[in-house]
């Protein structure tokens, strides 16, 4: 019996299931700029493609140790956008049911940080990899009842989620800064979603130094009131910039935002990643994320 390396069969199931996907897809996605977030959203899609079984095969801790093995091309992880409810809305019903799809695939739901720790991660579990953010929480204001219906069940699950903050104005509510505080022990990512919620696209063009003050001052009142730097920016509106020189001044690693980025270039200081928003039902983005983010 012909004996073929682990490492060749391993490589070649990177290729079948594109562990990597090439330079041009990242290009396009750090340049591709929207002018609104809902023109964006993807339209619903007839569900005659199946959704993509989990990938059953498993790198062995050898090709992890390597380095130089792996491609520096990285899928980003299957990730969801989320939002307080509205009038035409349930966030609550819709996580609840997206959850309980993670689950029943097996997903495995990490933070930013969390790839920042364990930067192999995203190849080691690809395909297996799930992040929920939840935008626009007030530093300064009450949380929805949305939101913490949301959080509730994300706790309930055991999973972790990043949770973007505006930090506008300068006296922090007591119950927002404890609940940060809880939620970053227990692993949470607490990330900046900008101090005014500004389009950094559009002050790009008018005035790209307060970039960085735009991302600092939230990064400092988040630091102050929670006691963790940030080190992941949710973009506002998802308007990223051209030239991402006052961002990553700010010492920011992962820039989110909607459009593109489904894969990120691990050699660079800043990764540019997307997200996907809900459309419909849990069931139909789930089957969305996993044709977007399972290539
Ligand atoms: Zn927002």
């Amino acid at each position: 019996m012909s004996r073929v390396p682990m490492q060749s069969v391993l490589v070649f199931l990177c290729l079948l299931t594109g562990c990597a996907a090439g330079p041009e897809t990242a290009a396009i996605s750090e340049q591709a700029i929207f002018p609104t977030p809902a023109a964006t959203l993807p339209s619903p899609t007839p569900t005659t493609t199946p959704v993509r079984p989990t990938p059953t095969f498993t790198l062995t801790p050898s090709l992890s140790s390597s380095p130089t093995a792996r491609d520096p091309f990285r899928v980003t992880p299957a990730t969801i956008m989320m939002h307080r409810s509205n009038a035409n809305f349930d966030s609550v019903l819709f996580l609840q049911e997206l959850v309980a799809i993670l689950k029943a695939h097996s997903f495995h739901v990490i933070t930013y940080r969390e790839i920042s720790a364990n930067p192999a991660i995203t190849t080691i579990e690809q395909g297996r990899l799930a992040i929920i953010t939840i935008d626009d929480i007030s530093l300064q204001y009450p949380m929805a009842p949305s939101v913490e219906a949301m959080i509730e069940i994300l706790l309930e699950a055991g999973y972790p989620a990043v949770l973007g903050i505006v930090t506008e104005g300068v006296n922090p509510d007591p119950l927002v800064v404890s609940r940060l505080r809880q939620l970053n022990e227990l692993g949470w990512e607490i990330a900046t979603h900008t101090d005014q919620h500004s389009n950094l696209g559009l002050m790009e063009q008018s005035a790209p130094r307060y970039i960085f003050t735009e991302i600092s001052l939230s990064q400092d009142k988040i630091e102050n009131a929670v006691g963790v730097r940030p080190i992941t920016l949710i973009l506002p509106e998802g308007q990223m910039v051209n030239d991402r020189t006052q961002i990553e001044r700010a010492g920011i690693v992962w820039i989110v935002g909607i459009n593109g980025g489904n894969s990120y270039d691990s050699t660079r200081d800043s990764f540019y990643v997307g997200r996907e928003g809900p459309s419909g039902t849990a069931a139909l983005t789930f089957e969305i994320m996993m044709r977007r983010f399972a290539p």
